[in-house]
């Protein structure tokens, strides 16, 4: 099959959009025995969008109980995909969260992680030092590590699933840009722009930071806000190695948006950035490096990681679809039962593709999904409810 033609012109399901979240959409849709329409703007890894790049951080430690049982449903999931694809699509690294000694993010963690029986340890100063070469604590910082989090191997994952759903039947069609979207009570019609069209009985949306002009057009009032984040691959300087394994994946909260570190995996240099700093932008606009946002991550990499090159070997871009509360969007459309809204992952989705997929196929058939979604619903946005936007990374 050319994967810009289809079988047929009639599905039990299209997917817009095959990022990380459309792609696991259809996996578990075309498992379910369902025939089903995978349509993507671009090739299936791209670096237009939020899920490109060597990798991505797994971890349990959220503040939300939701989000803890996800990662443990994913972890589960993507082991599984490991096993059919017979070799591994992350490398456990465990994770640091550092802060300044007392800070309320560690209480919080701390709390989250022994609520749900997962193990950490507090480590500061000496033994630290000792355990994370290279790593610089403040000496009034203290840091608790999680043994379980892990790096996914991003692009792989998102390549391996595009492969394993033509494999199990998806008609997944590539340089196919949807222009319009049109549901009626028993079908939803799809058109893209070079003309061509197919109807499926149900549609998921899951086109990322392109997400808003079909909010518009069905009619959807919730905002999302695009944002390109920066970040940047630092090289080793010494003989301290930064491998995923012997390096663990840090979050540092000692500024109010914290940094990141993600050690090194496929590409050469750690990845480091600053959670949700990037400029607010347009989906297609074109990339211009944020001089100012590079400067301040090299900073951080100088201060917190003492045996890395402050001059990066690459600097690179991603989007962050954000949502009001930073909580995602899993959602059957208001008026439209046969559609389904993913958006608003705000930077933090990719750990969860399987999980997000099973629900998304839930809210599909209207069935119980396999965790609580009630932060995920479009309710929320309604103008009497208060947000609690989330804080931490
Ligand atoms: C710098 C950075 C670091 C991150 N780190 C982490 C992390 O460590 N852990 C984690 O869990 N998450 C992380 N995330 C977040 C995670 O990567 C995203 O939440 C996730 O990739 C979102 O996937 P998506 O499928 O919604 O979006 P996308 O990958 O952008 O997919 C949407 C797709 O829809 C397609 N599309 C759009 N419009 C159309 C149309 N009209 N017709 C056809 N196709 C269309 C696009 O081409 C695109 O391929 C990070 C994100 C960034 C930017």
């Amino acid at each position: 099959m050319s994967p810009r033609s289809a079988k047929s012109v009639h599905y039990d399901a299209i997917v817009v959009g095959g990022g990380i979240v459309g792609v696991s959409t259809a996996y578990v849709l075309v498992r379910r025995g369902l025939s089903v329409l995978l349509l993507e703007r671009y090739a299936p890894v791209h670096e237009h969008g939020s899920s490109h790049g060597d990798s991505r951080m797994i971890r349990f430690d959220y503040e939300e109980n939701v989000y803890v049982e996800m990662a443990a449903r994913a972890f589960r999931a993507w082991e599984d995909l490991a096993k059919r694809l017979g070799r591994p699509v992350f490398k456990r690294t465990g994770i640091c969260n550092l802060a300044p000694a007392g800070a309320e993010v560690l209480e919080t963690l701390e709390t989250r992680l022994r609520d749900c029986e997962l193990p950490y340890e507090r480590l500061a100063g000496a033994t630290f030092s000792h355990r994370f070469p290279q790593l610089s604590l403040p000496p009034q910082s203290e840091a608790i590590y999680q043994p379980d989090s892990a790096v996914l191997f991003a692009d792989e994952v998102v390549r391996s699933l595009w492969d394993c759903v033509v494999e199990d039947g998806v008609d997944a069609l590539t340089e196919t840009e949807v222009a319009s979207i049109v549901p009626a009570e028993e079908r939803v019609e799809v058109t893209a722009s070079d003309g061509r069209s197919w109807s499926g009985t149900r549609l998921v949306l899951a086109t990322g930071s392109w997400t808003d002009r079909w909010l518009n057009a069905l009619g959807v009032e919730v905002e999302l806000v695009v944002t390109r984040e920066l970040l940047a691959y630092f090289p080793q300087a010494g003989s301290v190695p930064h491998e995923a394994g012997a390096m663990p994946n840090v979050i540092d909260y000692h500024t109010p948006d914290p940094f990141y570190c993600v050690p090194q995996v496929r590409v050469p240099g750690v990845k480091a950035g600053c959670h949700r700093t990037g400029r607010v932008v347009e989906a297609d606009d074109p990339e211009v490096v944020d001089d100012a946002n590079l400067a301040a991550v090299r900073e951080f990499v100088g201060r917190r990681c003492p045996h890395l090159s402050r001059d990066p070997v690459a600097v690179k871009h991603c989007l962050y679809t954000n949502s009001a509360d930073f909580h995602f969007i899993l959602d059957r459309h208001p008026d439209h039962a046969n559609v389904v809204l993913a958006a608003g992952f705000s930077g933090h989705g990719f750990k969860f593709g399987p999980v997000l997929g099973e629900i998304l196929a839930a809210r599909l058939f209207d069935e119980t999904p396999p965790v609580d979604t009630s932060l995920f619903g479009l309710q929320r946005f309604s103008s009497r409810r208060v947000l609690k936007p989330r804080t931490l990374a």
